[in-house]
């Protein structure tokens, strides 16, 4: 393989019209940077001319003098690297006009090869900050958005239509704002990002990019129990169903669930030695508490450091008979986490229409209104198998670029930066590593 053949390689350049110089390779400084140089030059024979389109015959088309480029190209080593291109100038007799040589490498009119590019669009794909994008691929901070602003155009997503299952949510960005996203439940797709999440803002935007038409073929929209999105789902999507994610709600309950076994823990925290002892049982077992009853193992013996030798089933009814309203909280949150996990709608309405008995702590009372509050879109929850999963797992990727994306001072920006992330690296299922990492609260 000759020198140039290798170089090239070396550079991914596919232009088998540029040929390195031999010895090509200079370290020299530029703007108070480092830069590696590697010189280059483009030429061939032209075959017509671009501007008369008139065929070469014979001297018709004649090499005159060269004209160099200097283009960024993806880094190689410790320096950022700049192709000092030296392109082949032809003069065309006819029309008497001249043109400069072309090359893949890099679009018309630009310094910055396409593989530049294309490295920086694939570096927003990874939570990183555009100074250390800028940093790796020798180029300023306003080309790496610039750049990324171009990609996000193909993404653009006003001129389509609405698929007929979205998903909303919101996430937080520039310290206490709320954004507003929303996306293809199927696909996970985000279709778009608004920089506020108000009534107005929502309503103005679905009006202004989708007709009544498009709007009324929308079947289903998961949200969480954001209870503000309900009215205005209704008024613009009205053959909607709104959907609650069945997540969300078996969060919400076993979050209460175990706030009042901390209070009821509490009570235990005297100078009574019985009573510590009961404390830091009722401490150390959280997790069992908020397990489904039908998941405890009533057969296998394990070793409990505050029990000994025992069955998880065994604990369970231990700690409950220290309180006999604890019991009663218990009982209350697993039936509700049964009638959710079996679906069961008639159980679970069943449930919430009773009153709930004096010993049921705030928390739980809290969460049971808003589940009945929520009980119609709770039903659908039951019948379609939609949920925020994927949106989920989209905002804990936003989560992770917001810290990396601090500098963003511009909606748009900061919006594209999302979108080109999001299309570069399709969202992994989430559902279920969520339940695992998710449904446990912090031991208190
Ligand atoms: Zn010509």
């Amino acid at each position: 393989m000759s020198i140039t053949n290798f170089t090239r390689k070396l550079l991914d350049i596919q232009d088998k019209n540029i040929h390195i110089d031999s010895e090509g390779i200079t370290i020299e400084e530029y703007k108070g940077r480092t830069y590696k140089f590697i010189h280059a030059t483009l030429t061939y024979e032209a075959t017509h001319c671009p501007h008369c389109h008139i065929k070469k015959e014979g001297t018709s088309i004649y090499k005159n003098g060269t004209q160099t480029s200097r283009i960024t190209i993806p880094t190689i080593g410790v320096h950022p690297v700049y192709l000092l291109l030296k392109k082949q100038r032809f003069m065309c007799k006819p029309c008497a006009r001249s043109f400069t040589a072309k090359t893949s490498i890099v679009k018309r009119h630009c310094f910055i090869s396409s593989n530049t590019k294309a490295q920086i669009l694939v570096k927003t794909a990874e939570a990183q900050s555009i100074k250390s994008i800028s940093r790796d691929c020798g180029v300023s901070d306003a080309t790496v958005q610039r750049i990324l602003n171009d990609g996000a155009k193909a993404f653009k997503p006003y001129h389509k239509t609405l698929p007929s299952h979205l998903s909303f949510d919101e996430f937080k960005y520039a310290k206490s704002q709320m954004a507003f996203e929303y996306i293809n439940a199927e696909t996970g797709a985000i279709l778009d990002i608004l920089d506020r999440r108000d009534s107005r803002t929502i309503k103005n935007h679905f009006i202004t990019h989708y007709s009544l038409k498009n709007r009324k073929q929308v079947k289903t929209i998961t949200i969480d129990m954001n209870a503000g999105y309900v009215t205005v789902i209704k008024e613009l999507f009205p053959h909607a169903e709104i959907i609650i994610d069945r997540f969300h709600l078996v969060q919400l309950i076993s979050r209460s669930m175990n706030k009042t076994r901390v209070t009821m823990m509490n009570r235990f925290k005297t100078s009574n030695g019985e009573d510590l002892k009961k404390y830091r049982r009722l401490k150390a077992y959280w997790k069992l508490l908020l397990k489904k009853e039908n998941e405890l193992s009533y057969t296998s013996y394990k070793y409990y450091r505050l029990f000994g030798q025992r069955i998880e089933a065994s604990i369970v009814q231990e700690i409950l008979a220290y309180d006999s309203r604890l019991r009663r909280n218990y009982q209350l949150y697993q039936s509700l986490l049964r009638a959710m996990n079996q679906k069961n709608y008639v159980a679970l309405e069943n449930i919430l229409s009773q009153p709930c008995h004096q010993d049921i702590s705030t928390y739980l009372r809290t969460s049971i209104q808003t589940l009945r509050k929520h009980l119609p879109y709770m039903k659908n929850s039951f019948y379609y198998t939609y949920n925020n999963g994927r949106m989920e797992g989209i905002n804990n990727k936003i989560k992770v670029l917001n810290r990396v994306a601090y500098g963003y001072r511009n909606f748009t920006n900061y919006k594209n930066r999302i979108l080109v992330h999001f299309q570069l690296k399709p969202v992994e299922r989430t559902t279920n590593k969520r339940m695992k990492n998710k449904t446990r609260p912090k031991a208190a």
